[in-house]
């Protein structure tokens, strides 16, 4: 099995899993796993060199029933049709666990960003939303950015997307920069948001947040803005890591002198005097591990080197279910579907701003994520303690819970 499949076996098999033990009917479980739509397609591109250049796009539709899909459009050379669908899967489940008007969508073009100049990016863009603005749209499924899209991109979509729908359409997309109808917030949304799981947390455990040490793998968006958040609020990060490879400093790391460093040398190699590969990351003595780069990342091979006692999944999917099974009796595993919400929270707040054309402050904002995101805490947690379950599982029973009730 690939590592796509392998994604998509793993939600699809939580969602089977918990479907049974709330005793649903096979037929509303197939109801769930199945997505209503798969959008499959190629589209041409102009090069800086004169010459086209071919590239494979999807946007899966996974379920409707709570409300318009919503989910991110992701740029990687390894993305597929089996990853857009796990992924969409995944975003039903994290908008029903958070209570949002919203169903599951993604989507994805198979490309590496980084050869791309900027106005082969651009027209990449463009190129993608010429092939599904028929079928995105304010009420019916509005995209964000992920993995290696960001606001920048998503303001040529949307224009793209205006231009073709003929009107002006700001909740149409969510990301947006906030001069053309963003969200304050959005961009760190879903690193505060795990910091505030996180807090919630270990309130439940009574742990004190100066006594334990942090591993997070992925600088980008979200591990970025996640390690500055833990560092000013006083926990002690000592490993970090991005795509090429991870430093560790038992005495702490101030993510944003690493930042820096990233930014004039490319790399963070070298900021400490020791580096780590990513192996030796995932398996550090730390109190909390915290992937947020890619999926898969935690699986049958090195699920036995795991240290930490808590696991907080900010990236979609880093934990397969092979692993899952094996580390869920020994490590508190806090689930994407809830840890790494922050982002479709902040996401409807965008959305409900743009739709009413009222703009709220970042202080606002970060309320309402807190108490969304906490809420949603409370109940998963209340349902773990309750029936001895892992929280993946809570999770999991409070989304399923949700859409089966919704469906008429
Ligand atoms: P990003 O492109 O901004 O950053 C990804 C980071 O991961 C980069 O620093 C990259 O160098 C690093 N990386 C890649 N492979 C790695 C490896 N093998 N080891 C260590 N680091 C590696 O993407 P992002 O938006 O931060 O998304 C990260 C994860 O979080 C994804 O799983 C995404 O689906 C998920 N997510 C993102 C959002 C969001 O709001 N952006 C919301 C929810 C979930």
């Amino acid at each position: 099995m690939n590592n796509d499949e392998n994604m998509l076996a793993t939600v699809q098999s939580l969602i089977r899993k918990t479907g049974q033990s709330l005793g649903l009917e096979e037929e509303k479980i197939t109801r769930l796993i199945e997505p209503e739509m798969i959008y499959e397609f190629a589209f041409e591109v102009m090069m800086d060199d004169g010459k086209k250049k071919l590239f494979k796009g999807w946007r899966v539709q996974h379920n409707s029933v709570l409300g318009p899909y919503k989910g991110g459009i992701r740029f990687h050379p390894q993305t597929s049709r089996d990853e857009v669908q796990a992924l969409a899967t995944l975003m039903t489940i994290k908008s029903a666990v958070a209570g949002l008007p919203f169903g599951g969508g993604k989507g994805g073009v198979a490309v590496e960003p980084k050869g791309l100049s900027v106005g082969e990016l651009e027209r990449l863009s463009r190129g993608y939303v010429g092939k599904v603005f028929r079928f995105i749209g304010e009420d019916l499924d509005i995209p964000a950015p992920d993995v290696n899209t960001n606001p920048q991109i998503i303001s040529w979509m949307v224009d793209e997307y205006q231009k073709l729908a003929g009107k002006k359409a700001p909740a149409s997309f969510t990301g947006k920069p906030v001069s053309l109808g963003g969200s304050l917030g959005r961009t760190e949304a879903t690193g505060q948001g795990g910091m505030f799981v996180l807090e919630a947390l270990i309130d439940k455990l009574k742990l004190r947040k100066e006594n334990l040490t942090l591993a997070v793998q992925g600088f980008g968006n979200v591990g970025h803005h996640f390690a500055e958040i833990a560092y000013k609020k006083g926990f002690k990060i000592v490993a970090l890591a991005d795509s090429q490879g991870g430093i560790f400093d038992p005495k702490g790391i101030d993510p944003s002198q690493a930042m820096t460093y990233k930014k004039k040398n490319q790399t963070l190699i070298g900021f400490t005097s020791q580096n780590l590969t990513h192996e030796q990351l995932l398996s550090l003595e730390v109190d909390v591990l915290v992937p947020a780069a890619l999926e898969n990342v935690i699986n049958e091979t090195n699920y036995s080197k795991i240290k930490a006692k808590i696991i907080l999944e900010l990236a979609n999917g880093p934990v397969t279910d092979e692993a899952y099974e094996r580390l869920k009796e020994r490590v508190m595993i806090v689930p994407d579907v809830l840890a790494n919400s922050g982002g479709v929270i902040v996401s409807y707040l965008e959305w409900v701003q743009g739709k009413q054309g009222y703009w709220w402050s970042k202080t606002e904002v970060d309320e309402k994520l807190k108490k969304i995101i906490t809420d949603s805490f409370e109940r998963i947690w209340l349902i773990a303690r309750k029936r001895n379950l892992p929280l993946k599982q809570a999770a999991f029973e409070v989304a399923i819970h949700r859409l089966v009730e919704a469906v008429v």
